[in-house]
């Protein structure tokens, strides 16, 4: 089988399809356009001819297209390559059980709208419904695209890889809900739907991979929302298991009779570090009676609290330094499983990064089971990124960039 290796790109040489050279040549135009013939030369360490070739054929099915010339020393003007990505869209959706996030973005992952969001109905039948509408509205407000390539929609819950079926959705209380088929009949555009870990995890490959020069090796990507999402990249594949619940570190017990988590189970990770068990644990509330409704109407969200802790009020302090530790502590059972190379972090609370890193690095700390592994680097990914986003649109954008390495 052939590997992904994420950690560099191989050049394929005389014998290998042309497709990988092909494919290898678009990422390097989408990670550093505008680039001249010459520097992909120099960065794929083959001869200008070579190029020229894979170029041309790029070039003639418009994947590519040669915009402003340059300048450079000897006063030759190469013609610079570049990806036409603004005119061709694609949708971003991102469902959570409390609110449902949608955006345009273009094809390399740049949002090329403002993001709307509206209330998440628990009914499938009318929340894909709701959503055709909006992606069409959405749509037909940028008359000025050329197309959409597709929508990528990630999903608080386990994913069959092959059907797209949200197997579970625990914060959604879904099982076996298919959300490809009759959104995809709904707006006549192709649909991929992935776990939001997984696809988060997913784009942070894709970006990485778009910089020659970044090392990288095991990858980890905690979603902290509503509930918490893990996606774990691997040998430079998502890890899926043989039931497509690898990873699920959110349902992993850090105690036996803590809070009801929303899967049934107690004492679950999520169960102490979810926006919902934050907010309960400001408010004096067990989680698993801060129901949804209570979240949406109260109108008081996680960036709310933050700024109250910021305002020195110590019940705000005290809640999210309470998280701090638990996201801690279950981090460290990731890294003692996974011993990735580096684990992201994403959600509203990365807003206090600043504020908790101490306290989340002290917890892991106690419990990595070496010193090296306590040292793991965390890297917290800005709220303002939309990583889940960014992770929705890389299902639609990311495979035809996707430069796999043959080993
Ligand atoms: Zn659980």
């Amino acid at each position: 089988m052939r590997r992904i290796n994420p950690t560099r790109f191989k050049v394929a040489t005389r014998g290998t399809s042309r497709d990988i050279n092909s494919r290898i040549v678009l990422n390097l135009v989408r990670a550093h356009q505008p680039i001249s013939r010459a520097d992909l030369a120099r960065q794929m360490g083959v001869s200008r001819g070579a190029v020229s070739l894979i170029v041309n054929d790029l070039l003639a099915r418009k994947l590519i297209f040669e915009g402003a010339t340059g300048e450079t020393e000897r006063g030759r003007k190469p013609t610079f390559l570049y990806i036409d990505s603004r005119r061709r869209a694609v949708v971003a959706a991102d469902i959570r059980a409390s609110e449902t996030f949608l955006m345009l973005a273009d094809l390399v992952g740049k949002p090329l709208t403002g993001i709307v969001s509206f209330p998440t109905v628990a009914d499938p039948k009318q929340l894909i419904a709701k959503l055709a509408a909006r992606i069409k509205r959405l749509l037909a407000e940028h008359p000025e695209l050329d197309g959409c390539e597709g929508i990528g929609v990630v999903v608080p819950g386990m994913v069959e890889h092959s059907t797209m079926r949200v197997l579970h959705a625990p914060t959604l209380g879904w099982r076996n809900v298919d959300v490809r088929e009759p959104l995809a009949a709904a707006t006549r555009l192709p649909v991929q739907v992935e776990n939001s870990g997984r696809a988060c995890a997913l784009a942070q490959m894709w970006a990485l991979r778009g910089d020659l020069s970044t090392p990288t090796g095991d990858l980890v990507f905690v979603s902290v929302s509503d509930g918490v999402g893990v996606g774990v990249i691997m040998n430079g594949e998502v890890l899926r298991g043989r039931h497509n619940i690898a990873g699920e570190f959110g349902h992993v017990p850090l105690s036996l009779d803590g809070p009801k988590c929303s899967c049934g189970a107690h004492g679950c990770w999520e169960a102490y570090v979810s926006n919902r068990a934050t907010l309960a644990r400001y408010f004096g509330r067990a989680a698993n009676t801060t129901t949804l409704e209570d979240v949406k109407h109260r109108q008081f969200s996680v960036e709310d609290l933050i700024t109250r802790a910021r305002g020195s009020d110590a019940k705000a302090v005290a809640a999210i330094e309470a998280t701090a530790r638990y996201l801690g502590l279950g981090l460290a059972s990731v890294i003692n499983v996974l011993d990735p190379a580096r684990v992201y972090v994403g959600g509203e609370i990365t807003l206090a990064w600043d504020l908790i890193e101490g306290t989340v690095r002290t917890a892991l700390g106690e419990r990595a089971l070496t010193s090296a592994a306590a040292e793991t680097e965390i890297r917290p990914v800005a709220a303002a990124e939309y990583p889940r986003l960014q992770g929705a649109a890389a299902l639609v954008a990311a495979p035809a960039f996707a430069a796999p390495v043959v080993a």
